[in-house]
């Protein structure tokens, strides 16, 4: 274990804690997975991502993390009352199953291209029916759950005389009265507005059910959350996160529930994550202010002028604090590109540094900067100010390179650490890859492109479609795109 401390702002105390886990040495990471009806959105990927960052330094600082991450198949429901599942399966005219499964693996290959590491058990809601069953019924035992016409709802009034129901999203409950987000055709049974549902009877043509003591019917969205955190990590555990739009209904409601049929609250720290947005706007499929990763990465979008790669886009991720909105522009794009290759750039070219060991006062300054670094990930997971201690060693280290610093006034000791803590970082941590091109080979290619590209102008000119289309479609066998735009010709590569 690595002796450092870390502090973590808990959404649940609204302060910056000390991290220390329940069992020394053990962390138990629970974060809400994606409902899989439809393609995972780059707001769900920058949430996956910051995630990642977490789990990745955890497991750096030397803990044994299970991190459990689950798929939402069933219960999350639209604010029509239809299971997002069903809907699905009615637009794909597929089994819900089926849509579940597409998904999921659309959600896990977009994962891996942002090389987004897998959690250690992805349980699903459709596989723990029985669990979710089992907790209904010590809510109900306890008192906290009453059943009407079939379905079951959490009593928040009950409730909230024992415990204190709203403690992570700060509300009240006058103030939740118009504000639940459960099945509509179903207010009439409820004793009260905030009472939510963790078993909904079915109606015939419901496509997802299954028996009960109470009705053939189907989990209430936030149970599965309860009942899978309790199974596989135990009635308290350490992490829970989510995106904070979720702090209020889901994971209000799975404190209730965990209380419910527990007696204790689920996790020490809550942490959620902020939302992304594009050009300043909530990112939002109605109003066209969104683009989808794959259109990001070709960029075939109006949003962008070109295409970023996954690396550059998890870069510019990291270039924002978890907790604040990131704002996705094109200009911070290719701001991000540039840096991320100036920092591959340095990378390499601190590998290739030699020594001869020498004791300037370059030592103190390098040292004072990488552990700032690491003081900055202790805070909070602070990945902006880390990167900017990195590029503060970096533009030392092109001085080393071209001569500016005296490269033998280094210990060999502070070159060993800024390797080393270097790939950490860059790799272990950040979890880039450097499976771009410097920027030197940027600049050749885009010579290269430039080119080509005047000599299928000058064919097409001369009516030489045979010419043209052979370097468009050669081009394309290397999964290089040819664009023919009002503004021009422009050319991205399909990751
Ligand atoms: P969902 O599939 O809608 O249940 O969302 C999966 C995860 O993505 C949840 O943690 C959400 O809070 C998160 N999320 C959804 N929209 C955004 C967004 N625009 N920015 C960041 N995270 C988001
Ligand atoms: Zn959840």
């Amino acid at each position: 274990m690595k002796d450092s401390k870390l502090y973590i702002e808990n959404s649940l105390t609204r302060q910056k804690e000390l991290f220390t886990p329940l069992n020394p040495g053990f962390v138990g990471m629970y974060v809400c997975g994606p409902t899989v009806y439809s393609d995972v959105h780059l707001g769900n990927c920058r949430t996956f991502v910051s995630f990642d960052i977490m789990y990745r330094y955890l497991l750096y600082l030397g803990y044994k993390v299970r991190y459990v991450r689950n798929i939402t198949d069933v219960g999350h429901l639209l604010d029509d009352g239809e299971d997002r599942m069903s809907k699905g399966a009615k637009a794909d005219n597929l089994e819900p199953m089926e849509v579940a499964q597409k998904y999921s693996n659309g959600f896990h290959q977009m994962m891996s291209v942002f090389n987004v590491l897998p959690p250690s058990i992805e349980p699903r809601a459709t596989g723990h029916i029985i669990e979710q069953i089992e907790m209904v019924q010590s809510i109900l035992d306890n008192g906290y759950a009453y059943e009407a016409n079939g379905s079951v709802y959490f009593d928040t009034l009950a409730f909230a005389k024992d415990h204190n129901y709203g403690e992570l999203s700060g509300r009240v409950i006058d103030e939740l009265l118009a504000e639940s987000r459960d099945n509509l055709k179903h207010q009439g049974e409820k004793k009260h507005p905030s009472d939510f549902a963790i078993w909904m009877k079915a109606d015939e043509n419901h496509l997802m059910k299954w028996n009960s003591p109470w009705s053939v019917g189907f989990p209430g969205w936030h149970l599965e959350c309860s009942a899978m955190s309790t199974k596989y990590l135990g009635k308290t555990f350490d992490f829970h996160g989510g995106g904070n739009d979720l702090k209020f209904p889901h994971h209000e409601n799975e404190i209730a529930q965990n209380m419910g049929a527990c007696g204790c609250t689920p996790a020490k720290y809550w942490v959620h994550t902020n939302m992304l947005l594009m050009n300043g706007r909530k990112m939002s499929k109605s109003d066209g202010n969104t683009i989808s990763p794959g259109e990001l990465f070709t960029g075939d979008s109006v949003h962008v002028t070109k295409g970023y790669s996954p690396m550059v886009v998890r870069f510019f991720m990291l270039q924002c604090h978890y907790n604040s909105t990131l704002d996705l522009t094109d200009g911070g794009l290719a701001a991000a590109e540039k840096g991320y290759h100036r920092l591959f750039e340095a990378y390499k070219h601190l590998q290739a540094l030699e020594t001869e060991g020498g004791d300037g006062a370059i030592n103190a300054t390098i040292n004072g900067l990488l552990d700032q670094a690491f003081d900055d990930m202790n805070d909070d997971f602070n990945t902006p100010k880390a990167l900017s201690r990195l590029f503060e060693v970096v533009t030392l280290i092109n001085k080393l390179v071209d001569g500016h610093e005296n490269v033998n006034d280094l210990t060999e000791a502070t070159l060993q650490r800024m390797q080393s803590d270097f790939h950490a970082l860059l790799f272990d941590i950040f979890g880039l890859k450097e499976h771009e091109s410097s920027s030197s080979d940027h600049d050749k290619m885009d010579g290269l492109m430039e080119l080509l590209l005047d000599l299928r102008a000058q064919a097409r000119e001369q009516k030489d479609w045979g010419t043209s289309d052979k370097i468009r479609d050669q081009l394309a066998a290397l999964n290089i795109v040819v664009k023919d735009g009002k503004e021009g010709t422009s050319w991205t590569i399909n990751s």
